[in-house]
């Protein structure tokens, strides 16, 4: 088969994710404008060859089979601001900006709504897929509008952020029923308040903020507080940080219905501390994940061979280097065995499978 000049073929993914495990791409394009990207989509549509999109590999794990159809890394660039009046800000990014990088020129502009987001890594484009949210912020408070290509239909469209479903760490872009899951998202539009009251809910901030000096805080110092915390867990994908090679947190923090949540509570044995737990205004009860991984016999810094779990934070699962997805899979699956066997609770997978 001849290649148009944009595909390459056996491209190694393992490089462009975060945690650096997994196999090759058959074929690969990297889509720094969209006419590449709805070129990509034709040609594979064409030759009948299945797509995936990649984009910052920041919730990725690549199987080490690598991925015999097409991948495509979405890489685009582009910001535009547009004041709304008053002191409403339309912000819209390429789907290929790097999402800290956007965060932190929002931030100095002095724009409230994304700070508590500070040192999240991967793409603007990523963020409504699983509606990314950190420190009591989460992007669907922000975001009016997507712009997408319809694979299926064919166009290009605009979907409101009702039409999202935005839920915890969930949207309808992840729904395999919903029409909006073959959708690539071209741009992403937040509204921002100018000189808004920037968000500390978690006390953990309050403390860094606190450490810090912090009196009255500002947009920026909330963003430098967050970097802070997240410095010290490990969940900033930095350069020399041991625990740099994970997808952050492995496992989403249960939701379940307020009886199930007493069936777990009760297995709780006399004399122990609760599992901490947070009301939902569905009348659901979140339940910290990390306290149920930790008291099923897993501790931080623990070693599976190559993989592992973070020596900061429980939730993270670490390569450290010569390991394979199959490992990394292999010990999520005992871990969430051994939960289940602990606490009656299933815990639901955070990053995406490539294959
Ligand atoms: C150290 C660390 C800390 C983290 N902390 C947080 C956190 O606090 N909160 C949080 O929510 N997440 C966190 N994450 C997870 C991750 O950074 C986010 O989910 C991020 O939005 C993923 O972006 P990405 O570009 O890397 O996506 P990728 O991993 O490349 O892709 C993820 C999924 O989105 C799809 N996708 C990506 N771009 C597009 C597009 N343009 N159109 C259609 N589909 C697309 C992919 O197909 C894939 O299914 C963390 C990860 C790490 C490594």
């Amino acid at each position: 088969m001849d290649l148009p000049s944009f595909v390459r073929e056996h491209v190694a993914l393992a490089p462009m994710t975060t945690l650096e495990l997994g196999g090759s791409a058959r074929f690969f394009v990297d889509a720094t404008d969209e006419r590449t990207l709805r070129d990509a989509l034709a040609w594979s549509r064409e030759h009948k060859i299945t797509h995936r999109i990649l984009a910052g590999g920041s919730n990725t794990v690549v199987v080490d089979e690598g991925v015999s159809g097409l991948v495509i890394r979405v890489s685009t660039r582009g910001e535009r601001v547009e004041p709304l009046g008053g002191d409403r800000v339309r912000v819209t990014a390429a789907a290929g900006e790097p999402w800290d990088a956007l965060v932190a020129r929002c931030t100095r502009r002095g724009l409230a709504g994304l700070e508590c987001l500070s040192g999240i890594p991967g793409s603007v484009g990523a963020t409504p897929i699983q509606n990314v949210g950190a420190y009591g912020q989460d992007v669907s408070e922000t975001i009016e509008s997507v712009r997408v290509w319809d694979v299926r239909a064919q166009r290009e469209r605009v979907v409101p952020a009702a039409e999202c479903r935005f839920g915890y760490r969930d949207s309808a872009f992840k729904d395999k029923h919903c029409h909006l899951n073959s959708c690539v998202i071209l741009e992403v539009s937040f509204v921002l308040r100018e000189r808004g009251i920037p968000r500390v809910r978690y006390s953990d901030l309050q403390v860094a903020l606190y450490d810090a000096g912090v009196g009255e805080a500002t947009i920026e110092d909330v963003r430098n507080a967050v970097i802070a915390v997240r410095a010290k867990k490990s969940m900033l994908a930095r350069e020399g940080d041991p625990n740099r090679r994970s997808a952050g947190s492995f496992f989403k923090n249960p939701v379940m219905a307020r009886s199930k949540y007493a069936a777990m509570a009760s297995r709780v044995a006399v004399g122990q501390a609760p599992i901490p737990s947070w009301d939902e205004p569905s009348g659901a009860v979140k339940v910290a994940a990390a306290a149920l991984i930790e008291r099923s016999g897993f501790s931080k810094g623990m070693r599976r061979g190559a993989v592992g779990l973070s020596s900061e934070h429980v939730l993270a699962l670490v390569h450290h280097g010569g390991g394979t997805s199959a490992d990394l899979l292999a010990f999520a699956e005992e871990i969430v065995a051994a939960v289940r066997d602990q606490w009656g609770v299933t815990l639901e997978r955070e990053p995406v499978i490539l294959r």
